[in-house]
């Protein structure tokens, strides 16, 4: 048995419902295949209506039971257990998503640090939580105060783009609220939350508080649906979030939407092209573009378009493309079969459109990458904005390359989509720098950067990249309830 097989061996597969790993009502699994390969890593289990069920009874009774005792400075010292363990795991665990998604096994470890980060962050947070008194003008003597209560059951529903991240982020500020949550993960990739449950456990959570159902779609639209669940916090596609939003109507539940993004990276002639170029490129190629912020609509101010072209494509042909195990892969396979269909109409309809391929288009078979699906980062130069790469999200390692030539015109035309997550502005000038940053209609702008993230600093899109905000206390408040009470004082 080699490491990795132990590694899923010991890794549980079953749903965790009420502090126990068990089988779906049903007894139906399906596999996980290792995208490098396209074999089986694992079978888990299909859940069902019923098992979302019985997971949002769980939830239930430890929400209205012992959870709702547990102070916060008890729930701050689980969560800052549950990191250390995390810490002392995180390499298997960052194998585990290497092995499940792809990504390359450099950077699933190299998200320790934010992974940690955000969970001790949110930690901190579940002892900061606080109402307010008010000086009313109502005209009796009235008293009020506001205070802040758990919003209930959250169902949390994930891509499987950073499956380790993405548990942690739901459920870590949920759970420092003092909310329950039943967690449904993406299906290409549920093995990290599954092990990541294990340590819930391992960490003193109670039973009941942290739930995952494992399944497909169905499992999540049962979410969706479950009249006895307060909030649905999403993140994936537009396209399922508005699925979600119309099915949460039934019983208005609160709603969270992350979703996807086709953001601008805007670079004006007086950049720094040393780090514009390589960001710019990290930008849309890291993690085989399978980034929801990834900035794919390369904007370049005419006097450095060319430099810029051949830059980004020269750093795009250098990228190292390989199995996700090798240490020195920068470019991974595509998370499956379904995902490389959907990039590879892309790729074939680029040219089409009339875009000039400069490097890539098309998948890598030789040296052995033929048992997966490798997509060549690639170039197109001399986009325009009607053409469908650079309006739809391709969730591929494909770069749409634009000409501009003032900046009146760049903001109108980064402006003039549908999505709104993220964008960024590479300028020395200050003044040109944060006045487009501050019309750049999205959740989050980098001004000569691409890609930061920390728990403090809320992200969330514009438009129909969705709404509400995760990152800082605003990412807690969101799983909060403001009851205001008035008490009458003659
Ligand atoms: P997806 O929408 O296909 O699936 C996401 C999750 O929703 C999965 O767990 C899936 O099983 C579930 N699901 C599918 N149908 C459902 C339904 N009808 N009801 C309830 N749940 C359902 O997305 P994906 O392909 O897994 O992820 C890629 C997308 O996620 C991209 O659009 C990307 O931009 C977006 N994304 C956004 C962010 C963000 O923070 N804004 C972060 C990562 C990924």
């Amino acid at each position: 048995m080699t490491d990795h097989a132990a590694l899923i061996a010991g890794t549980p597969k079953g749903l965790l419902i009420d502090g126990q790993f068990v089988d779906s009502i049903s007894g139906e699994r399906f596999d996980t295949l290792n995208p490098n390969t396209g074999t089986k890593l694992a079978d888990i289990p299909l859940g069902s209506e019923a098992d979302v069920d019985r997971a949002v009874v769980a939830a239930r009774r430890a929400l209205e039971g012992s959870w709702a005792k547990v102070k916060p400075a008890e729930r701050q010292a689980m969560l800052l257990r549950l990191a250390d363990l995390i810490d002392r795991d995180f390499d298997d665990l960052a194998l585990l998503d290497t092995l499940e998604m792809g990504r390359p096994i450099t950077a699933a470890r190299g998200l320790r640090d934010l992974v940690l980060r955000a969970i001790r962050h949110f930690a901190g947070l579940a002892t900061a939580i606080h109402g307010e008194t008010i000086h009313n003008s109502a005209p009796v003597d009235l008293f009020t105060y506001t205070v802040r209560e758990p919003i209930g059951v959250v169902g949390a529903i994930i891509p499987w783009n950073g499956p380790l991240f993405s548990a942690v982020w739901k459920i870590a500020p949920a759970l420092a609220a003092g909310c329950t949550v039943v967690l449904k993960p993406a299906e290409d990739a549920s093995l990290s939350p599954l092990a990541f449950g294990k340590l819930c456990l391992e960490a003193g959570i109670p039973a009941g508080v942290v739930n995952i159902v494992t399944g497909m779609g169905a499992t999540g639209a049962a979410l969706s649906n479950h009249p006895d669940i307060d909030k649905i916090s999403f993140t994936g596609s537009c396209e399922t979030g508005q699925r979600i939003i119309q099915a949460s109507a039934g019983s208005v539940k609160r709603v969270t939407m992350e979703l996807g993004g086709k953001s601008p990276n805007i670079i004006f002639n007086d950049a720094d092209l040393t780090r514009a170029i390589p960001a710019a490129a990290i930008g849309v190629f890291n993690n085989s573009g399978q980034v929801c912020a990834a900035g794919t609509r390369l904007f370049v101010q005419r006097g450095v378009y060319e430099e810029v072209v051949a830059g980004v494509a020269a750093f795009a042909s250098a990228m190292k493309i390989g199995p996700s195990l090798d240490p020195t892969t920068q470019v991974g396979p595509l998370v499956s079969a379904k995902q490389y269909t959907r990039v590879q109409d892309y790729l074939d309809h680029g040219p089409t459109e009339g875009a000039r391929l400069v490097t890539g288009g098309a998948r890598v078979t030789d040296g052995g990458l033929d048992t997966g699906h490798w997509v060549a980062p690639t170039v197109f130069a001399d986009v325009n904005d009607e053409m469908r790469i650079a309006r739809e999200e391709i969730f591929g390692p494909v770069a749409s390359i634009m000409v501009f030539d003032t900046q009146e015109e760049v903001i109108a035309r980064a402006n003039a989509s549908r999505f709104g997550l993220a964008g960024g502005v590479w300028t020395k000038d200050i003044t040109v720098g944060l006045s487009t940053a501050n019309r750049i209609k999205s959740g989050t702008v980098w001004v000569n950067h691409y890609f930061a993230m920390d728990p403090s600093v809320p992200f969330g899109g514009y438009k129909m990249s969705g709404f509400g905000r995760e990152g800082g206390y605003e990412h807690v408040a969101s799983y909060l309830n403001t009851k205001s009470i008035w008490v009458r004082m003659d």
